[in-house]
């Protein structure tokens, strides 16, 4: 028997609930119980919201299949989304892909834009903003790059580019932005609140980027 914290069995005894014992880890002070009725408790339901997060269930769904409820989804989808560590790419002189994917955000008036950044040999993302076609998103994503000394930088022809990546390194013809347009397809399909043409999308955009984040990075 170990502590669902800690991972050690420095515990005692600590009355019952429900019927069943309860108790008290010495070491990180916490109270808990060996099992628990409420199936969101179990200890492998946060990689199973993972991988189902990723094959193109919507929250409902999940809901349905582990018999939790939808906000118990919701917040849990946020909590792994904040234990998440971003693993820094720091390889120089690389080639970059950059475009920009429209996606739909129920509170959100204008068009909303998911913009991002690939590694083209690895496809690994860099980074990604949700928001605005805007100049100062494009350069946020742009100043990372730029960071990594790259060789080239792909993108298609939006007329913001050209104001934020030096010309010698920057690229813009038919056909150079294949890898990521790719991307986009696979994205939509993996992704249920990305899919066109249906009535998928996101109620916010914290749970859109928590989801992006476990998708890329979890
Ligand atoms: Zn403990």
């Amino acid at each position: 028997m170990k502590c669902r914290n800690c991972y050690q069995s420095n515990f005692i005894k600590k009355g019952k609930r429900n019927g069943k014992q309860r108790y008290h880890c010495k070491n990180c002070k916490c109270n808990f119980q060996l099992e628990y009725a409420y199936k969101a408790y179990q200890s492998n339901v946060d990689d199973l919201i993972k991988c189902l997060l990723k094959e193109s269930c919507g929250i409902r769904s999940i809901s349905r299949i582990i018999n939790i409820s939808a906000k118990t989804v919701l917040s849990r989808m946020l909590k792994i989304s904040n234990q998440i560590k971003i693993p820094y790419f720091n390889k120089q002189g690389c080639k970059f892909e950059v475009d920009e994917m429209s996606i739909k955000i129920a509170n959100g008036k204008k068009q909303n834009w998911l913009i991002y950044g690939i590694e083209r040999e690895t496809k690994l993302l860099i980074d990604f903003v949700v928001g605005g076609r805007t100049k100062e998103n494009i350069r946020q994503l742009i100043d990372k790059i730029l960071l990594l000394n790259p060789k080239r930088i792909y993108t298609d022809k939006l007329n913001i580019y050209p104001s934020l990546i030096p010309k010698e390194i920057h690229k813009r013809f038919q056909y150079c932005t294949n890898k990521i347009e790719r991307m986009n397809l696979t994205l939509r399909t993996h992704i249920k609140r990305l899919s066109r043409k249906t009535i998928c999308f996101s109620r916010k955009q914290k749970y859109l980027e928590a989801h992006l984040r476990i998708y890329f990075w979890g």
